[in-house]
């Protein structure tokens, strides 16, 4: 863990062990955190908020930029790590890495850009100003399916508004956050301005986040469950919560769109890290006229897909992170078989080629899957895509809209008026046009209804940190 700027073993001395999940192998040992480190933590962050929130915008831009030129400089071996402990390809997790070191670069300009306002006031011996600042002491919790650049899309903002930070990464990828600590460390940032705890058990963890006093901000990314958990504890001190959580994306295919690209898009973004990504398509909507074609295509390109280690060439799909994350699609596909939904590909766990010691599933495509299925309501964080026809504009617009989460949406149309319809209709916070990746750190991303609330990334992502004081002068 790394605690007020120094590298330490748990206060217990318990630790826990890391595995490959393409294989099952260990391949580290990291220090199990219990209540005592965290409150350690906690406390380094407060006394170096002080300082750290008393630098100037251009010194602490300096910081992250130099955090930045370390990433870029150590990319190779930071996917290495990635693809060892998460399972993702090289290629994507070189990417990964790439998405991780432009919020470093991005929120290192943006410093700089923590502009107040001046407001006209009512009365004529009055002025009104309006100041940022940083809300404090920032405790932040990521998940294991992005495991570099989900620490840095929290840790970036937080420091450039001026704020410390106690992160906690997943337990099943706690040797990525160690890495980006490393190079936060040799950046020079100074001691206790980023604390890193790891542990095993996030419950007790995730409680001394939310009762410490100390802490003024929560900043997570995980399950919709675990995000109410914090939402709810956080309540209890009015704390400042962001959250990125699940998602139930919809991808609308419709009939003035050309059916072989966008299956081509489909497939790119369904099987991107094995489906487990919160901006996973879950319900791909293809108008009745092309879905024969829409769905050929599709087939051709997933049976091309390769299954096994990451480090291998020619691999796009990895492990699943869990055998539970395995039972919930096995689960989800015969649910679906059983309630009249046609198998066109895999469907199955794959257990050939030494597959057998991780957690592998066949990329599966299924058609004519209906609202009454599991898979139509469930987020599946897997490589399972539920193909659903359609007629109408306004029917696709309602079915897409009918889940309780809000995270992205995928709209393929030539039809421009269609699209900006779309785009306002979808209750989503994020609508790609024709495009499978609207995502950038320079953007807000962010989920509505129970995919969350705040945003990471862009002008909005570094308000997250900020309160807004609103000064009254008489003169
Ligand atoms: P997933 O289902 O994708 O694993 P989780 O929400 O369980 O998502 O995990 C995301 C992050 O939340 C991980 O860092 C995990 O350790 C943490 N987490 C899980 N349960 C809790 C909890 N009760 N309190 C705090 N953090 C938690």
């Amino acid at each position: 863990m790394f605690i007020d700027g120094q590298w330490v073993s748990a206060n217990n001395g318990a630790f826990f062990d890391v595995f490959n999940p393409s294989n099952g192998e260990k391949i580290g040992e990291v220090a199990d955190g219990d209540r005592n480190d965290s409150q350690r933590a906690i406390e380094a962050a407060q006394r170096a908020f002080g300082p750290w929130s008393g630098l100037t915008a251009y010194q602490r831009s300096e910081y992250l930029y130099r955090a930045y030129q370390l990433m870029m400089e150590h990319r190779e071996h930071l996917a290495r790590v990635m693809t060892e402990e998460q399972g993702k390809p090289m290629k994507a997790s070189r990417g990964e890495v790439q998405y991780g070191a432009d919020f470093l670069l991005w929120y290192a300009e943006e410093a700089k850009r923590v502009y107040g306002e001046i407001i006209p006031a009512p009365r004529s011996d009055q002025r009104f100003m309006v100041l940022h600042q940083p809300v404090g002491v920032v405790a932040a919790i990521t998940p294991w399916n992005y495991p570099t650049s989900m620490v840095t899309r929290k840790v970036a903002p937080a420091l450039a508004a001026g704020c410390t930070i106690v992160l906690k990464p997943a337990e099943a990828t706690p040797l990525c956050a160690i890495e980006v600590f490393k190079i936060l460390e040799q950046a020079g940032i100074p001691a206790g301005v980023v604390n890193l705890v790891t542990a095993l058990n996030p419950v007790p963890i995730g409680e001394t986040f939310v009762t410490n006093p100390l802490v003024r901000k929560i900043t997570f990314t995980g399950s919709t469950e675990v995000g109410k958990i914090l939402a709810k504890g956080a309540a209890d001190q009015v704390k400042r919560v962001s959250l990125e959580l699940g998602g139930h994306a919809p991808f609308i295919v419709f009939e003035d769109s050309d059916p072989i690209y966008a299956a081509k898009g489909a497939v790119l973004v369904k099987f991107l890290n094995t489906g487990q990504a919160c901006i996973s398509p879950n319900r791909i909507f293809v108008h009745s006229s092309i879905v024969d074609p829409f769905v050929e295509e599709f087939k051709t390109r997933v049976s091309r897909m390769r299954a096994g280690s990451g480090f291998e060439d020619g691999v796009s799909i990895g492990p699943l992170v869990d055998s539970a994350a395995l039972q919930k699609v096995e689960r989800q596909v015969s649910n679906a078989l059983d309630n009249g939904a046609i198998l066109v590909c895999g469907g199955r766990r794959l257990l050939d080629d030494n597959l057998e010691k991780g957690y592998f599933y066949a990329p599966t495509v299924l058609i004519d899957v209906t609202p009454e299925m599991l898979i139509y309501r469930e987020e599946t964080f897997g490589p399972v895509a539920p193909i659903i026809t359609f007629d109408t504009e306004e029917e696709v617009l309602t079915m897409a809209n009918d889940t309780h989460y809000g995270l992205a949406a995928y709209v393929y149309t030539h039809n421009l008026s269609r699209a900006m319809r779309m785009f306002e209709g979808l209750r989503f916070g994020i609508i790609g046009i024709n495009d499978i990746n609207p995502t950038a750190a320079a953007a807000p991303f962010g989920g509505m209804k129970e995919s969350g609330m705040g945003r990471e990334g862009g002008r909005d992502g570094i308000a997250e940190y900020l309160e807004t004081k609103l000064g009254g002068f008489s003169v």
